[in-house]
C-alpha cells in the first residue's frame, strides 16, 4: 500500500483531525511571499485562477477520455487541487481565520443540511 492508498484508507476510517488543517496553514505561510498591501486580494485571485486550472484539467478529460481518470490525470489534477489548498490558506490566514475552524463550520452546516433534508436547493441558510 503507498503512501496515498494508506492515507485514503485512514481517511475513509474517519482517522482524521481538523487541526491537520491549521498545521498545514502554518506550513503555507512560510511561503507566501507576495507584499502586505495585497493581503487578502492576492490570494484571492490566486483561488479563483487555481479552481480554473483543476476545472480546465478536468475539462479535457471529458473532452479527450471520455471522462475516463488515467493516475496521470488523477496526479495533475491533485497538484491544481494543492495549489488550491494553498491560496485557500492564505486567504484564510490573511483574514486571520484558521481552516481548522473553517472546515469545522464547513461540516457542521453541511451535517445540518443532511439532517434537514436541505443538502440539495440553494440559499446559504437552509
Ligand atoms: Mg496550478
Amino acid at each position: 500500500m503507498n503512501s496515498l492508498e494508506k492515507d485514503v484508507k485512514n481517511f475513509m476510517e474517519g482517522k482524521y483531525n481538523m487541526s491537520d488543517f491549521n498545521s498545514y496553514q502554518r506550513s503555507a505561510a512560510k511561503t507566501a511571499v507576495y507584499d502586505d498591501a495585497y493581503k487578502v486580494i492576492y490570494p484571492t485571485m490566486g483561488l479563483v485562477g487555481e479552481a480554473g486550472e483543476v476545472a480546465n484539467k478536468v475539462k479535457k478529460v471529458l473532452r479527450d477520455k471520455d471522462g475516463v481518470f488515467t493516475a496521470e490525470d488523477r496526479d495533475a489534477i491533485a497538484k491544481e487541487i494543492g495549489d488550491v489548498l494553498w491560496y485557500c490558506a492564505a486567504l484564510a490566514t490573511d483574514l486571520e481565520l484558521t481552516l481548522g475552524y473553517i472546515a469545522s463550520q464547513n461540516e457542521l452546516k453541511l451535517s445540518k443540511r443532511k439532517a434537514n433534508g436541505t443538502i440539495g436547493g440553494s440559499g446559504d441558510d437552509r
